[in-house]
């Protein structure tokens, strides 16, 4: 029995390349996570143990998402965080959302509404409404960064996770700053089902240019295409072939009903970790 299974990841880098303490820093944070919530799923569902993972990755400032969020073009952070709830089928979120700390839990709450995607002004009422306290999650870095206008599309580390629990269950959870710099109103993939989706079969989690990840509808696809009967690695084929004719860069993390675990990116240097009944890995 395979069940159950995690794998989280922490977006694209590129300083690993060059900088080998960024490197092991990532690589420490991503197996503490993904071993911290290895332990939470062990007595939690994969809906709760999403969230719980994703909040460890929002509050380590080596992410980009929840503290250490990257900045827009106008100097504000705004983040979008999703969960999607396999066994329900309940999705929600939160678009461009200000000064609160742990995004993906303002998307967790919004399960029990019936308006279930709420974006900028009202997503932060929402917030405030349900206790979700001022946090400015700027970091120091984040602000050098803005300020020597350093607008790599590649260097984001948005944050994901995808569970499956001893019950069989199976839940989708990403987060992200953004791709940095970006247009005031610009809609990432994150809090869209393009980018965060699961079902009672497959949960995926996407990261990279958002735009290509909708063009490429690809957690929704990836989640279909499974329930209809691909494997998970045939749809991780398919789905990355179809962004090739624009060259679109994203990377994915999957797990199936089975407890088959799936990563794929179309360039180097995501990162990730995932951990089953079997053993462990963490990005190299
Ligand atoms: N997909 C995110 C976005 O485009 C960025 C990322 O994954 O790093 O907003």
């Amino acid at each position: 029995m395979t069940k159950p299974a995690l794998i989280i990841h922490g977006g694209f880098f590129t300083e690993h390349q060059t900088d080998p303490l960024m490197k092991a820093q990532k690589q420490q944070a991503l197996l503490r996570i993904v071993r911290e919530g290895w332990e939470y799923l062990q007595t939690h569902t994969a809906f709760e143990t999403v969230v719980f993972c994703s909040i460890l990755l929002e509050d380590d400032p080596l992410f980009n998402a929840g503290t250490g969020s990257q900045i827009q073009s106008d100097g504000v952070t705004r983040m979008s965080a999703a969960v999607c709830d396999g066994t329900t089928g309940r999705f929600s979120g939160v678009i461009n959302i200000e000064n609160v700390k742990n995004p993906i839990l303002i998307a967790s709450r919004l399960q029990q509404e019936e308006d279930r995607v709420l974006g900028g002004e009202g997503a932060l009422k929402y917030a405030r409404e349900h206790g979700f306290d001022y946090y400015n999650p700027q970091t120091d870095h984040r602000i050098r960064e803005y300020e020597e206008k350093r607008r790599s599309l590649i260097n984001t580390g948005t944050i994901g996770c995808v569970a499956l629990d001893f019950g069989g269950a199976l839940a989708a959870a990403t987060s992200t700053g953004g791709k940095g710099f970006e247009l005031v109103g610009r809609v990432s993939d994150s809090a869209t089902v393009a980018g965060n989706y699961a079902n009672s079969w497959c949960g995926v989690s996407c990261t990279g240019v958002g735009e290509d990840i909708i063009n490429g509808a690809m957690a929704a696809k990836i989640v279909t295409r499974v329930t209809d009967g691909m494997t998970l690695g045939e749809a991780l084929r398919k789905t990355f072939d179809e962004i090739k004719p624009f060259d679109g860069f994203a990377g994915v993390i999957a797990i199936d009903s089975y407890g088959n675990i799936g990563h794929q990116d179309s360039h180097p240097s995501m990162v990730y970790a995932w951990k089953n009944r079997l053993g462990e890995s963490v990005f190299d």
